[in-house]
């Protein structure tokens, strides 16, 4: 058995997050169980476990005693039949169904004949619907009406990771019981559980940093100590961002180019944005408890690291949301605040492929540095990852001093890069590279890797390929 089975909460004192501990104490000492829940929250922060203490709960056989006897027990015996087979999962009157895999009508048509039938030896039927918001509309419109005419003998708990995607009428007829992810704190009060039980030896650096590694869920937590009791320390390794105080350090200094080349090669070498972000704001958060009115500018930039990291999990491109934050806090591109697209601007059409296989041009093409058209290039990036990319797959064919016409290899692209707010964005970019207001143009012209240099209108070298070329052109065109 995984350690996480073995030590997963048996009671409601043992659930890890507090107002979940009391909402559920304060719901069971009133004596009055509503016959519809919901859990809802992030993965792995106790929501089945307890539904399933609730279900002992329910129909355990010592609270049913004490309740006749008029003495206040709100805790499952653990011992009796009912709790007993709960915990063992073979309890026939604790139904678990995983709406992902049962998630059309027919399923829940079935559950609505099967719910009007007596528990078969417990007091209550329980009805545990794991990622309840995977059913189907139809599906959730029929298990309304169960929910909304219940039989006395059954009570539902509804699970689910994303509440906002279930039908409102099923939020609104449920009792709404928020999950949370766990601080770091909670997490390693959990994890001293497990390590006592199993007589483990742990310093405390490594639940540190287990607990931090965790993002906030107890079970991960759990099975991270688990693979690091068997394979060691080095397993927190894989995958960890490295020389992130020297990031913290490239901040403190303000150097943008240094902590965006970071980022940089850091994301290359494996590296989540989400780990860098983490291990960024543990280190700035030593610093700041050090001494508070000497660091009050670091609030900001936990503030803002913060920010970035809420919104990695919505963004199409994982680092974007850091390099923001980065560009943000080294005051480098203040003034265009404005200009700092949300980091979905690729847009509803583009599909993820496109998105990929745009960003996978722009990354192979980093190496050369320091011309205009590269200094466009790695000046637009932090700004707008989207544009900079669809710059890769396109060269400047001509520039008068007022208009950069660009040729762009898509039209896909072209047309990308036409739309208002990306021209916008492109050129008060290349106007503030060139020192001077330019209007941007966009024409078709062949990929340089198709070798096309029979009559084209453009220049033969164009064509040949390699960004060292179009180096070369783009010297050329602004007169470098
Ligand atoms: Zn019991």
């Amino acid at each position: 058995m995984t350690l996480y089975l073995k030590y997963r909460s048996n009671n409601l004192d043992e659930l890890d997050l507090p107002e979940v501990r009391e909402s559920l104490k304060k719901i069971v000492s009133s004596g009055k169980i509503p016959h519809a829940f919901l859990f809802a929250g992030p993965k792995g922060t106790g929501k089945t476990s307890a539904a399933r203490i609730m279900a002992k709960i329910i129909n355990c056989e010592e609270i049913a005693k004490s309740e006749k006897l008029k003495v206040k027990s709100y805790e499952p015996c653990d011992k009796c039949e009912q709790c007993v087979s709960v915990t063992k999962g073979n309890n026939l009157d604790v139904i678990e169904m995983d709406a992902a895999s049962h998630r059309g009508i027919d399923d829940v048509r079935t559950l609505r004949d099967v719910v009007k039938l007596s528990p078969v030896k417990a007091n209550k039927k329980v009805y545990i619907i794991d990622e309840a918001h995977m059913l189907t509309t139809e599906a959730s419109n029929a298990l309304l009406k169960t929910i909304e005419e219940p039989p006395e003998h059954v009570v539902f708990i509804l699970a689910t990771t994303n509440p906002e995607k279930l039908i409102d009428t099923i939020r609104s007829r449920t009792t709404f019981i928020r999950f949370r992810k766990a601080s770091s704190e909670e997490i390693r009060q959990s994890l001293t559980r497990v390590i006592k039980g199993e007589k483990l030896d742990f310093d405390p650096k490594t639940l540190e940093d287990i607990a931090g590694a965790a993002n906030g869920s107890f079970r991960d937590a759990v099975k991270l100590l688990e693979q690091v009791s068997v394979e060691g320390n080095n397993f927190l390794e894989k995958g960890k961002a490295q020389g992130v105080d020297e990031f913290v350090g490239f901040l403190y200094k303000k150097n943008l180019h240094n902590a965006l080349n970071y980022i940089k090669n850091a994301v290359e070498a494996g590296a989540g944005a989400e780990g860098i972000l983490k291990q960024a704001l543990i280190e700035i958060h030593k610093n700041i408890i050090l001494d508070i009115s000497e660091n009050r500018e670091l609030i900001v930039l936990a503030e803002l690291l913060i920010e970035a990291n809420r919104q990695v999990p919505d963004s199409p491109i994982e680092e974007l949301p850091l390099e923001i934050a980065v560009i943000k806090w080294c005051g480098g591109e203040t003034k265009n605040e404005e200009l700092i697209t949300k980091s979905g601007d690729m847009g509803d059409k583009t599909s993820v492929e496109e998105v990929v296989e745009t960003v996978e041009a722009a990354v192979e093409n980093m190496e050369v540095e320091g011309e205009i058209w590269n200094t466009i290039l790695s000046s637009i990036k932090p700004i707008n990852a989207s544009i900079e990319a669809l710059l890769r797959a396109a060269r400047p064919v001509a520039y008068d001093g007022k208009t950069l016409t660009l040729g762009v290899y898509y039209k896909f692209h072209k047309e990308r890069l036409e739309d208002t707010q990306h021209r916008q964005v492109l050129e008060n970019i290349v106007a503030r590279v060139l020192q001077s207001p330019t209007r941007v143009v966009c024409t078709l012209v062949e990929p340089p890797a198709k070798k096309i240099i029979e009559e084209t209108k453009i220049e033969p070298i164009l064509t040949e390929g390699k960004d060292k070329d179009i180096i070369k052109v783009a010297e050329e065109i602004f007169g470098n």
